[in-house]
């Protein structure tokens, strides 16, 4: 088997797998299809969707047509010649108590059919069940998977392992490291549909979170009934490489229109807001007026155009960098979502150890959720390691200027040509901005990527002001500048205040001397960048302050 991954942002990634009926480009949604209730054919998919994979479930398709399929093959029964994957049916099995098909004969069929890529049978866990339960569907889902492989004739088919463990995530752990030693060309995770279905997101991303750290990174996994598109950016950022969805279809039938940002029912739309072939040739009332199949059909067909869309969206996200900012939008469509979005930040390293380190496009911050992101926290740690190239005495923390990077800007200048005009040695100040979201930022540091290629929603939220303050005050306290005198330039206001007080206790606390200057109105006034020169002078200058400073 071969995945080749081609880029990549958080856990998401754009990769090639090959299959024995071709090669196919993940994040790949693959549309759920069922040959007894099917509005859009496989066909016509292929044809119109350029759909590249389709899914079914082997244990429909054996009850339901079991010789046909096998006569004809599974590409040519279900009109289809790109990759299909078939499904176990376990789910279908737990339901409805099916006993008489046993593992090895939905393995030996979905063998037998052609699947490109095939799930043995496991026991799902389902959603909140005891512990006891659960641990017994890890075990024989386990005892399974080895008898899987063991029973496997063929080479050419990709074989999905499943993890269980449900919401138990030692169990999912212990199931994700236990089904990762073994030789399945994918891993997959087991039944979140009811967790889904309950918008219970965040129980899903540490879920995810959890398999995909004690499984192998590079091999690809595949999400169980991903459901509405608005999550599929969830589950794309978390590693979910493949995943199926029949919400397409199922939603349709319910009246159900799709969006990128939610669900809404025909019967309240005036205006479709798309403009794929059919959203674009009927109103919503044309549609219901339709006679029920047919309005089913074009619902599916328009529902099955949104998740396609959105997965193009996830691929061009990835590409330039911006992963992170679709998850921001997606986590505004409801609750739930941003719910996950700050569960996803209890992960922040895996995504960090995960994320490319640097892309060509700037970043948006927006507000304190974002300080998860990889480049704020590999910029925090970077620091910590960072020595400045002097040796300095004074270390000077201003304020953000108009303009980055901080060196190249006006204000700067005109500090620097004050620093000439009063024969300042410079050479002995270690000149450092504070900003959001990075914190402290070492002039010699500024042009680094992403410091000066970011965008800041302004004022910054109380959170967003607490970290810049704390990163202050660590520096301060822990960097390594080697100063002996602090003077630090703030606004008169609230925060400017609050930082004041902070800096100065770190000081204290580090023997360090401080001294300050505030912004009489606005910000880098022309009396301001003088008051700020009269501390910067007397740091360097006064016997007493550099008498104890040295
Ligand atoms: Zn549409």
């Amino acid at each position: 088997m071969a995945f080749e991954v081609i880029d990549k942002d958080l856990l998401g990634r754009i990769g090639r797998l090959k299959t024995k009926s071709g090669t196919i480009e993940t994040p790949l949604l693959l549309p759920v299809v069922n040959p007894l209730v099917q509005p859009v054919s496989p066909r016509e998919m292929e044809r119109d969707y350029a759909c590249q994979a389709i899914i079914a479930n082997a244990y429909l398709l054996k009850k339901n047509f079991g010789e046909a399929v096998k006569t004809r093959g599974l590409h040519d029964f279900l009109e289809f010649h790109r990759v299909v994957m078939t499904d176990s049916g376990a789910y279908q099995i737990l339901v409805h108590g099916d006993v008489a098909v046993t593992p090895l004969e939905i393995v030996q069929f979905q063998e037998e059919i052609g699947s490109d890529i095939a799930v043995m049978l496991d026991v799902p866990t389902g959603w909140n069940v005891g512990r006891e339960r659960a641990q017994y569907t890890v075990d024989e889902t386990l005892r399974r998977a080895r008898s899987t492989l063991q029973a496997l004739t063929r080479r050419d088919v990709l074989w999905v392992g499943p993890i269980q463990g449900g919401n138990h995530l030692d169990l999912v752990a212990f199931s994700a490291a236990e089904i990762g030693a073994l030789p399945f060309q994918m891993c997959g995770l087991g039944s979140p549909t009811q967790v889904l279905e309950r918008y219970l997101f965040t129980v899903l991303v540490d879920m995810v979170m959890t398999a995909k750290k004690h499984t192998a990174l590079d091999r690809p996994f595949h999400l169980f009934g991903a459901g509405h598109p608005f999550m599929f950016s969830f589950a794309v950022a978390m590693g979910c490489d493949t995943f199926d969805s029949a919400a397409y279809a199922l939603y349709a039938r319910q009246d159900k229109y799709l969006t990128d940002s939610g669900t809404v029912r025909l019967r309240k739309m005036e205006y479709f807001p798309c403009s794929c072939a059919v959203c674009a040739k009927h109103t919503p009332k044309d549609l219901r007026e339709m006679p029920s199949e047919e309005r089913a059909g074009l619902l599916t067909r328009h529902n099955l155009f949104a998740c396609f869309t959105e997965i193009r969206r996830i691929k061009q996200a990835i590409r330039e960098g911006r992963l992170w900012e679709l998850l921001d939008v997606r986590s505004r469509s409801h609750p739930a979502l941003l719910t996950a979005l700050k569960g996803l930040r209890g992960h922040r390293d895996l995504l960090e150890a995960s994320s490319p380190t640097s892309k060509n496009r700037g970043i948006f911050f927006f507000d304190a959720i974002d300080l998860a992101r990889p480049p704020v926290l590999r910029y925090q740690s970077k620091l910590k390691k960072w020595h400045p190239p002097g040796e300095y005495t004074v270390l000077v923390l201003v304020p953000q200027t108009t303009s980055k990077p901080f060196h190249r800007s006006r204000e700067f200048r005109r500090i620097m040509k004050a620093t000439k005009a009063e024969a300042v040695d410079v050479s002995r100040i270690h000149f450092c901005v504070y900003a959001t979201p990075f914190g402290v930022v070492p002039i010699e540091l500024d042009e680094v990527y992403p410091l000066s290629q970011c965008e800041t929603s302004v004022p910054a939220d109380v959170e967003t002001e607490e970290y810049v303050i704390t990163q202050v005050t660590n520096y301060i306290r822990e960097g390594n500048h080697g100063c002996k005198v602090v003077v630090l330039y703030s606004d008169d206001d609230a925060v400017g205040k609050r930082l004041l007080k902070e800096a100065e206790a770190a000081c204290i606390e580090g023997e360090l001397t401080f001294l300050s200057s505030k912004s009489e109105d606005t910000t880098w006034s022309k009396d301001a960048v003088n008051n700020l020169m009269s501390q910067i002078t007397l740091a360097l200058t006064n016997r007493d302050i550099n008498d104890r400073a040295i």
